[in-house]
């Protein structure tokens, strides 16, 4: 066998390396793109995708919009309008983005065009990347806020492209992405649109039952009741009570539950945000399912959408950014106080039976 021989790999080979890692398939172009809409003070956020997402993805926003002299930086590697050094970081980011790689990187694996208005300002300009190949800034006519546009994902990474599912799974991944922030959102209108087609839009009036309503149906937006919880000892009559002096693990749990015949065979429909931001966390999943004490079918599973406040402090959002997990510092309080929360509104509506005294 012959020694290796080490080289260091050029800069375009880098970047496609490294685009993969934030950038794995349509849904999570999909999941920046909304990102920085949301970011940007969004209060209409339009996503089209053609076949699944692998041809072609855009967003459209009415937020702040992108000054023409700042369009190169925003599709720059490391340039964020969001913190300034690690410090601001230490503070807590209150944005959902921040590492100034979402747009670099997808620039790296497709052909992007990134094109703004900002409000106010007499005419709109654009940016194109294709392969990580920046182009001129030129005027280009469009309403205000911003619309960026993903065609041919992966064209030069054959083997990530390879990767991918059919197209409807794809689409599905898509519209979970989707589905999650317009329920978080619920005074954002966003909606969704596949090969032409609107796959549901939500008014962005606030109400989250009406955006329950715009994206799963009738059928489960009547099934679901009111989840409203806070730790005890917030109330103001007991404010002088040293037990709730210290800040308490959870500040509070809130949302819609479905009733437990209005299920479904995936868990995909339990929908838990912390902070509000979407997670997956096993716990908060296993929790809700707990407050249902056996009134589910078996393998069958209800619909959530559930808000959990707990001190920044005690969650590590600074995950990867594929990422979804979360880890709790106090996480027996937290599934303590979800589990209550939901078995809560459940009692109170008659859908559960009591199984122990309740004090
Ligand atoms: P990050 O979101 O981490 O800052 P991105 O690469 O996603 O990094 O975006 C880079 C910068 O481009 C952002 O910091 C922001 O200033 C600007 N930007 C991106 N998308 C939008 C948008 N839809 N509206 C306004 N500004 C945007
Ligand atoms: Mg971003």
């Amino acid at each position: 066998m012959e020694p290796p021989n080490i080289e260091r790999l050029d800069e375009r080979t880098v970047q496609r390396i490294a685009a993969g890692e934030v950038v794995e398939r349509p849904a999570s172009v999909v999941k920046e793109l909304i990102e920085n809409s949301l970011d940007a003070g969004a209060t209409r956020v339009a996503v089209s995708v053609e076949a699944g997402g692998t041809e072609g993805i855009r967003v459209r926003d009415d937020g702040v919009g992108i000054p023409e002299g700042q369009l190169e930086a925003a599709v720059a590697e490391h340039a964020t309008s969001k913190i300034g050094d690690i410090e601001d970081l230490d503070r807590g980011v209150g944005t959902l983005g921040f590492r100034g790689e979402a747009l670099y990187t997808v620039g790296a694996v497709s052909r992007l065009t990134v094109r703004s208005r900002p409000p106010g300002a007499d005419a709109g300009a654009e940016i194109a990347v294709e392969g990580g190949q920046v182009g001129e800034v030129r005027p280009a006519g469009c309403p205000e806020g911003t619309t960026v546009e993903v065609d041919d994902l992966f064209y030069n990474t054959p083997a990530r492209k390879k990767f991918l599912k059919r197209t409807a799974t794809e689409f599905d991944r898509v519209n979970t992405v989707v589905t999650g922030y317009a329920l978080a959102n619920p005074g954002v209108a966003v909606s969704l649109e596949h090969d032409g087609r609107e796959t549901f839009a939500t008014e962005g009036n606030g109400d989250l039952r009406s955006a329950v309503l715009a994206v799963y149906g009738r059928e489960v937006a009547e099934a679901m009741v009111d989840v409203e919880w806070e730790p005890k000892g917030s109330d103001p009559d007991s404010a002088g009570d040293p037990a709730s002096a210290a800040s308490p693990p959870v500040r509070g749990v809130s949302g819609l539950v479905s009733h437990p015949e209005t299920t479904r065979s995936t868990r995909e429909y339990l929908a838990t945000y912390v902070n509000g931001r979407y997670v997956t966390a096993s716990a908060l999943r296993e929790a809700v399912l707990d407050a249902y004490g056996g009134q589910l079918a078996p393998d069958r599973y209800p619909f959530a959408v559930l808000f959990v406040e707990v001190p920044p402090g005690d969650v590590d959002v600074n995950v990867h950014p594929r990422k979804l997990e979360v880890r709790f510092d106090e996480e027996p309080a937290v599934r303590e106080a979800v589990e209550d929360a939901v078995e809560e509104a459940l009692l109170d509506h008659g859908l559960i039976r009591s199984t122990a005294p309740r004090g």
